[in-house]
């Protein structure tokens, strides 16, 4: 049985500040149950401030990014040491933002997953297709090929500590979710290429997430799914009732 995984990406949002209130207001409202995982991932300053307002509870922590090198001259990176001593336990890798607007590649992603389990950090690794891409047919072999890279070199008992996120592109912020058949379909697609490196039995264990979009209207959808085994949410992760409400299935 896979845990479902529901982590909250606050991008470029709160200061340490902020992120203490958010922190509380989430708490009220957060039930988290035994048979899900829920992970907060706040900007690397906001670390310190999360990790304090969660302790004693069930709540994770997580981190938006990391470099793959653990010190050096690397100016404005932070390694993967550095995240775990502030009680990281899972690293978001390859989001599409980092794709787009910082020249990430497959082979950095693969760097990167690579050295956060060296760490005992669980990579989110963030696969999918842009409008352009999807509309020439090409989602399949894009997201394959990602996921082929993003694996390369990782031994199987490695492998199972990974979550993979598919979140189409166009489907990022846009309020445009992909429908759950479809993302079941992408997913189960994605489960078919992990199978393909690792065998069945690994590539049954690993979880897939699917983000875009995800809001407390569309999530118990999306969860009825066999593939889906939860989601990384965005915007509406930066509203403790909202979020709250997803990580129940409530409409
Ligand atoms: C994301 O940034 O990973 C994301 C899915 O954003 P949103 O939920 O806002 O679409």
């Amino acid at each position: 049985m896979r845990v479902p995984v529901i982590a909250g990406n606050w991008k470029m949002n709160k200061t340490p500040e902020e992120a203490a209130a958010l922190c509380r207001a989430l708490l009220t409202h957060l039930d988290v149950l035994d048979d899900r995982e829920v992970v907060l991932c706040p900007p690397f300053t906001a670390l310190a401030t999360v990790s304090e307002a969660i302790r004693g509870t069930k709540v994770v922590l997580g981190a938006q990014n990391v470099f793959y090198e653990d010190s050096g001259a690397y100016t404005g990176e932070i390694s993967p040491l550095m995240l775990q001593a502030l009680g990281v336990k899972y690293v978001i890798i390859g989001h599409s933002e980092r794709r787009q607007y910082f020249g990430e590649t497959d082979e950095m992603v693969n760097r990167k997953v690579k050295a956060a389990l060296q760490h005992d950090l669980k990579p989110i690794i963030c696969v999918g297709e842009t409008l352009a891409q999807r509309e020439a047919g090409v989602t399949e072999t894009l997201v394959k090929s990602q996921v082929d890279k993003a694996f390369h070199d990782i031994a199987a008992d490695e492998a199972k500590q990974v979550v993979v996120a598919y979140e189409p592109i166009w489907a990022i912020g846009t309020g445009k979710t992909a429908t759950s058949r479809e993302a079941n379909r992408v997913i189960g697609m994605i489960r078919g290429t992990l199978g393909e490196i690792y065998g069945d039995s690994v590539a049954q264990a690993i979880r897939i997430q699917y983000g875009g979009s995800v809001k407390p209207g569309n999530m118990a959808e999306l969860m009825q799914e066999p593939e889906i085994d939860g989601a990384l949410v965005g915007g509406a992760s930066l509203d403790a009732e909202s979020f709250a409400r997803i990580v129940r299935y409530d409409d």
